[in-house]
């Protein structure tokens, strides 16, 4: 079990002056608070053979007070020691999680679910820093200050100790038993109350369509059921909590009872002192906390452990290789791209993706890839930056394997305009430089005319610094496609890949915009894919796919005289053009 927290090794060692601090100070309180009862002897004592006086009475006071005070200082110390290094754990451990996260290969998120990795960076995290802080202090606080209490007790007397210990097993059992149930009803309580949330969240952003549909009663309906559960959990937690306290004090009374018959008959006997037999129940009462934190700690280490292996599920996840070789290309690409055989499966698919597919694009062409939906031409170009691995030799860009390029410059040489355009909660400016350094304002400027967003960034009230996303402007899916493309341009980069990259742009905005880019970048080599002749027709060669296979090959008009796939697609779009289906 403690196999699983290795990976926290070095942050313990990071941590250890904090942790050394924090752990004598927490040691410190306990050796301090056992000698409460060890004063109160000494004063019930004096008071029993007749020797107190005022001034003795009121020196023990102020030693209690001493100790009191100084207890809450070195209280205070182990807290912020020991929470602060757990907290420093987390923010670590996230931070290591997150920079593995980026190294993972695509496949990686095709099989994993995103919910998954939020909860585990969320809860999971939460579990280890709870075993790293408080599990820590509790597994001190449990033994050290459990066996010293037992120590004291044995000091006063032997039998009597061996006797009043009878409960304590079943305080840590008990504890254990209790905790465990709470941590599974917690966990039920948290989910639901996900649920919840996302329920109302839901119900918000859909208000437009539940309004217009009149469907406010299913809505409140989901609301009200997630928010019953919730509410239904809670009690089941409460209820649990309710038991535990209760036991609690009935196991202390009967070790208290116990000790009062059998210990007050060994004071009568003059086996004891009265001082004796007092301080004795305060050891008694001190025993609760550490065997109930002994209890806890075991099931907070187990959940920690068990969150511990998801996260090392993750942190073993092997990484996208970067470089295969030792000596990767590292110069400037000029943009030649050659598909041997190229073929591809999915995993766990038993049909190819891509088969068998040959093509050869110049430095400085302009291709197009057309075909219908699902025939692969998304996958086709995210083999070039190797963001779908394929086998060594089937892609070559200036006659190198792809994998013997150095991956930053491989995906630094393209850039990829997806056929989802993401935009981040950010400014315009940031999600066009999207972290580069030094990019030109000439050039900036350049690509803002290109991609006609000019135009659009003068009607915002903050120009290029307005923020995008849920608190700041929503952008048209035009909008948000052309500011892909900005973020494309803004490297100038060799190799242009544009996967359908302008649907969402009318026709003449999308030729004119496609006019400029190819002006740009007389000279490079751009990939197309789209739907729309107008822009097809332009390319140098269009590539065909058809399930999978490449089909054709040629210019437009040459495919024309086929008159086979592309003739197909090409009447069917130009039918559309025609009803104005755009
Ligand atoms: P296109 O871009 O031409 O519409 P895609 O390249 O997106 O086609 O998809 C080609 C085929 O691969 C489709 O059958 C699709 O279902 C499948 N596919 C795409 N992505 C995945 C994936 N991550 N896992 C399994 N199959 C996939
Ligand atoms: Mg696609």
């Amino acid at each position: 079990m403690l196999k699983d927290f290795k990976p926290l090794k070095t942050y313990f060692i990071e941590n250890r002056i904090a942790l050394i601090i924090g752990l004598s100070s927490l040691l410190f309180v306990d050796t301090l608070q056992l000698f409460i009862p060890r004063i109160i002897k000494k004063a019930i004592d004096s008071l029993t053979i007749g020797q107190a006086s005022s001034v003795l009475l009121l020196k023990y006071a102020l030693i209690i007070v001493g100790i009191a005070i100084t207890m809450a200082i070195f209280r205070y110390i182990w807290r912020y020691f020991v929470f602060g290094h757990s907290r420093k754990v987390e923010k670590s451990l996230r931070n290591r999680i997150y920079k593995h996260l980026q190294t993972l290969p695509l496949s990686f998120y095709w099989r994993t679910k995103t919910g998954d990795l939020m909860a585990r960076a969320v809860n999971d995290i939460d579990a280890v820093r709870m075993a790293a802080g408080i599990g820590l202090v509790a597994l001190t606080d449990g033994v050290v200050l459990g066996l010293a209490t037992i120590g004291f007790m044995l000091y006063i007397d032997i039998k009597l100790t061996l006797i009043s210990l009878v409960p304590t097993p079943f305080i840590f059992y008990f504890t254990l038993i209790i905790t465990r149930k709470m941590g599974g009803e917690f966990r039920q309580a948290q989910q639901t109350f996900s649920e919840l949330t996302e329920s109302v969240r839901e119900a918000l952003a859909g208000i437009r369509v539940i309004k217009a549909y009149n469907r406010q009663p299913w809505g409140y309906s989901r609301v009200k059921d997630n928010g019953e559960t919730y509410i239904s959990n809670n009690l089941d937690l409460a209820k649990t909590l309710a038991i535990f306290f209760p036991m609690m004090t009935l196991f202390t009374n009967l070790g208290l009872a116990v000790v009062i018959w059998i210990g007050g008959r060994l004071t009568i006997l003059g086996n004891i002192t009265t001082g004796d037999f007092v301080a004795f129940i305060s050891y008694l009462n001190l025993l609760t906390w550490p065997m109930m934190a002994l209890g806890w700690v075991t099931n907070s280490i187990q959940r920690g452990s068990a969150s511990m292996r998801r996260i090392n599920g993750i942190l073993d996840e092997v990484p996208e290789i970067t470089n295969q070789t030792t000596n990767p290309f590292r110069g400037v690409i000029r943009g030649e791209i050659c598909l041997k055989s190229l073929t591809f499966y999915y995993p766990q698919e038993k049909d190819p993706a891509l088969k068998d597919i040959d093509i050869r694009i110049e430095a400085g062409q302009t291709i197009a890839i057309v075909g219908g939906v699902g025939s692969g031409k998304s996958t086709l170009l995210q083999i070039i930056p190797r963001l779908v691995e394929t086998e060594r030799g089937m892609v070559q860009i200036d006659e190198i394997p792809i994998h013997d390029i150095d991956l930053k410059n491989l995906r630094g040489s393209i850039g990829f305009v997806t056929q989802e355009a993401h935009i981040f909660s950010d400014t315009i400016l940031n999600n066009i430089i999207f972290g580069r350094q030094g990019v030109g304002k000439d050039l900036m400027g350049n690509v803002l005319e290109i991609s006609q967003l000019a135009v659009d960034i003068n009607s915002f009230p903050n120009g290029i610094n307005s923020i995008l996303g849920e608190k700041g402007i929503t952008l048209s899916g035009g909008q948000r496609q052309r500011l892909t493309i900005a973020r494309a341009l803004i490297s100038n980069p060799p190799i242009l890949i544009l996967d359908d990259a302008l649907s969402q742009v009318d026709t003449r905005t999308e030729a004119n915009i496609l006019n400029s880019i190819l002006e740009m970048r007389d000279g490079k080599t751009n990939i197309i894919v789209s739907h729309r002749l107008s822009t097809i027709r332009r390319a140098d060669i269009i590539f065909v796919l058809k399930a999978g296979k490449l089909v054709e090959v040629g210019d437009h008009a040459a495919l024309l005289v086929v008159r086979k796939e592309y003739t197909r697609l090409y009447e069917r779009q130009q039918l559309s053009e025609e009803l104005g289906g755009e």
